[in-house]
């Protein structure tokens, strides 16, 4: 399958506009790079069904798409709505009973129990995304509060709730998501998001879960709360990878401020040489048109300025009236940044000489300079966990990032990665024979041209297969 060559990853959501096999096929070829799975929607049944076609797709296809779980974690919600809507006015007075009780023009109800216990007098309540707003004025500390509107409208069955200024107390993986992780680990899925992640240790817990299933799953941190913002450090440290999930922060710290923490998380996350994906409203437009906007436009090339590694669709992708569109215009604007921006690459980065990996991360930083000085066409690494490959990205070679591994596991895993495209390879005998099969399997797959140069990273002795130790420079 002639796969998309831009750096910059794709990550588009399944829902029933791109659920069946074809349609699979069709949105990879169009150059998504992995799907996610939200399960704040959908059965097992259902989730069963798109992993099953994205793993025949792989193995039909010879692609590495890899599944990302999104994991729903505390949101609250309103519950279910008397006549589908109560509308609620400005300026007047309403009751909000945290007892999963069904709302009517009485009392609006959420299942969420310690809203009550969690909420101060003059903590804002936010409806809806944010569309419809209250303000607590009285909580009995049990099931009852009462609140002031300040934004009115009708509220809808099921909307979400946002507490901007209030702590919640609900833990960040509950029991939904550890039965939803089960099912996800069942199916070796390569990535889960976890949302309103709050500290480092909420990504510790994950881990654990993770790690006592024997899975390599590894972990993204959704930061779409004011709390993991404080604690950014933290859960860059603990965390494979972010979102800059912007739906929930904007609404959360308001939306205006969520420019310049895309720009900070984006460089935190490159800084750490982990993974960020920019997520939602990035062609919003497009879930009815079958254009975007010039806004979406430049919002998608701006998120590739800034450094993401991945953009993420949601509901263009999900329920949206033009699926394939969204990923052929969402990859033109990608392609035209990469082709016309050298800013997007050649990055630097100071290195810490007292970190376990200096001697290794300085290593793979010189390829990737060398790689530059020489225009290289392809800088590749060989890899176990992957380390080397996440490494390599972090210094955006613009030069083909391509990364060898016997695991194949890791092969979907590393497609969210910036520039990174795998090939299988297990035959780790000698470092000279290695190298020979490479650049062998690159010219038969017209990956590179005679005469071009390819600069190889290993580890020497080769069959040890310990951390990247070697620079080598070849012509093909
Ligand atoms: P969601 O996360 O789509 O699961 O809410 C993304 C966001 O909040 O931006
Ligand atoms: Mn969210």
């Amino acid at each position: 399958m002639e796969i998309s060559f831009n750096k910059t990853k794709v990550l588009a959501t399944v829902g029933p506009a791109s659920n069946s096999y074809e349609r699979l096929v069709d949105l990879v070829k169009e150059g998504v790079d992995a799907f996610r799975l939200n399960f704040s929607h959908g059965e097992y049944a259902e989730h069963q069904k798109v992993i099953d076609h994205v793993r025949r797709i792989n193995r039909e296809h010879g692609t590495y798409i890899a599944l990302v779980q999104d994991l729903q974690g505390p949101k609250i919600r309103m519950g279910e709505i008397e006549n589908g809507g109560v509308e609620i006015r400005e300026g007047e007075t309403i009751k909000l009973r945290c007892d999963g009780s069904v709302s009517s023009s009485s009392h609006l109800a959420t299942s969420y129990t310690e809203l009550a216990r969690d909420v101060n007098v003059g903590d804002s309540i936010l409806i809806d995304d944010g569309k419809l707003e209250v303000i607590v004025t009285k909580t009995d500390k049990d099931v009852e509060v009462e609140a002031t509107v300040k934004y009115g409208g009708i509220v809808k069955p099921r909307k979400g709730i946002n507490l901007p200024n209030t702590k919640v107390s609900a833990p960040s993986l509950t029991e939904k998501d550890i039965e939803d992780l089960q099912f996800g680990l069942d199916n070796d899925v390569e990535w889960v998001a976890l949302s309103f992640v709050r500290t480092g240790k909420d990504i510790q817990e994950i881990k654990r879960l993770i790690k006592e299933r024997g899975k390599d799953t590894r972990v993204i941190a959704k930061i779409e709360k004011p709390e993991a913002i404080e604690n950014i450090d933290e859960i860059v440290l603990e965390a494979d990878a972010l979102m800059v999930a912007r739906g929930d922060l904007g609404v959360e710290v308001g939306m205006e401020k969520v420019p310049m923490m895309q720009k900070m998380l984006i460089e935190k996350a490159n800084q750490a040489g982990k993974p960020v994906i920019v997520a939602t409203q990035m062609m919003e437009s497009m879930i009815v048109n079958p254009r975007p906007t010039r806004a979406e436009t430049n919002d998608v090339a701006n998120a590739v300025i800034d450094g993401a590694h991945c953009l993420m669709l949601s509901a263009e992708t999900a329920v949206g009236a033009w699926p394939l569109e969204t990923i052929r215009s969402m990859n033109l604007t990608i392609q035209m940044v990469e082709e016309q921006h050298e800013g997007v690459f050649h990055r630097n980065f100071t290195l810490d000489p007292a970190s376990a990996t200096f001697y290794n991360d300085s290593l793979v930083a010189s390829a990737c300079y060398l790689a530059r000085d020489t225009k290289a066409s392809a800088v590749i690494g060989m890899t176990k966990s992957g380390y080397t490959a996440f490494q390599l990205a972090k210094y955006r070679p613009k030069a083909h990032i391509f990364v060898f591994t016997e695991n194949k596991q890791l092969l979907n895993t590393l497609n969210l990665v910036w520039g990174v495209r795998g090939f299988y390879y297990d035959k780790f005998e000698s470092t000279d024979g290695t190298i020979a099969d490479i650049k062998q399997t690159l010219l038969d797959g017209g990956y590179i041209q005679k005469g071009e140069v390819f600069i190889n990273t290993a580890s020497m002795p080769i069959n040890e297969q310990k951390r990247t130790n070697m620079i080598k420079l070849s012509v093909a």
